[in-house]
């Protein structure tokens, strides 16, 4: 599979903050489609991925 290292990590409640260095500010947490997860088949469903924009970590949410 190609995970290429993402991390996972448990969906937190409220606020969705970066993992490695707690940036909390959305507009530097990216959103884009997880094509490397397919949550479901048919209808094609991709799960999210999101990405630091201060400290360039990549993870997803379970
Ligand atoms: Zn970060």
């Amino acid at each position: 599979m190609g995970e290429n290292n993402l991390l996972t990590i448990e969906k937190s409640e409220g606020r969705r903050k970066c993992p490695s260095c707690g940036e909390e500010n959305k507009l530097m947490i990216h959103e884009s489609t997880d094509k490397s997860n397919i949550i479901l088949d048919y209808p094609r469903v991709y799960g999210k991925k999101y990405r630091c924009g201060k400290c360039a970590t990549e993870w997803r949410e379970k």
